[in-house]
């Protein structure tokens, strides 16, 4: 093995695995990627819109988006909210390297996907939604990428040969290179993936669209419907975490 090659972040990953098991935000032992009480302290998307999977108070309802304009996927897995913790380790990912977060946020998603395809049928394929070349360049990677290649490392520990395959290139691509979806506003949002992507027609009937964070969902519903109109006959959306309307305040927690 030619250990010049290796990056610091992958020699780092490599003696952690062999000489370490701790969790990946307080070092505390832990079995997994985090401690139990690291766990606890997530933001989960407990209830939320049965579609969209908007953060909402009640659980299980449909929320006025999706009853007026209802998505093009049917399936949605989300199992965060975007923010706390969560937002400061894709944050970390996005603006600061640090790609050893990638391991325990889609570890925590495979998780979850693992209890939602219980009883439903695994897509043949797994894409993502991409960043504009001219962002990568700047960044030095995708992020996007980088986790949905390691999500299909997690999923085939348990799917094996029924893991969804990622292609070595992504049908998928930026094409715009339009304002980071953070600094515009929900209206600038919606408005903003518009003739952004371009679609080579997958082979796959059955896909899962990977994405970080689902914000207003515009992104991913052009996307989708791109994929749908080129063939594609059902798309699943598997993000980490879901933006919480403005409005939306979680509720305070009960104190005994
Ligand atoms: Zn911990
Ligand atoms: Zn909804």
């Amino acid at each position: 093995m030619d250990w010049k090659k290796l990056s610091t972040t992958k020699i780092t990953e490599v003696y952690r695995g062999l000489f370490f098991n701790r969790c990946y935000i307080c070092h505390a032992k832990a079995k997994n990627t985090l401690c139990q009480h690291c766990k606890q302290g997530l933001p989960t998307n407990h209830t939320h819109c049965h579609q969209c999977k908007r953060p909402t108070h009640t659980h299980n309802i449909l929320c006025g988006q999706c009853q007026s304009n209802p998505p093009a996927y049917q399936v949605c897995v989300a199992p965060y909210q975007f923010e706390g913790v969560i937002k400061t380790l894709i944050h970390g990912i996005k603006f600061n390297q640090r790609n050893q977060y990638i391991r325990p946020l889609t570890f925590l998603l495979s998780e979850q996907l693992i209890e939602s395809y219980l009883d439903q049928s695994w897509p043949e394929q797994l894409l993502y939604v991409p960043s504009h070349p001219s962002r990568i360049k700047e960044r030095g990677f995708c992020q996007t990428k980088a986790m949905a290649t390691q999500l299909t490392r997690e999923l085939k520990q348990h799917l094996g040969d029924k893991c969804p395959n990622l292609p070595k290139k992504n049908p998928i691509k930026k094409i715009k290179n339009t304002q980071a979806q953070h600094s515009l506003s929900r209206k600038e949002r919606l408005k903003s993936p518009k003739n952004s992507y371009l679609i080579t027609p997958p082979t796959a009937k059955h896909i899962a669209l990977f994405d970080d964070v689902m914000t207003t969902g515009s992104t991913i519903e052009h996307c989708t419907k791109l994929l749908l109109a080129a063939g594609v006959e059902q798309v699943d959306i598997w993000v980490i975490a879901r933006t919480p309307d403005k409005e939306y305040k979680p509720q305070a927690k009960q104190t005994v």
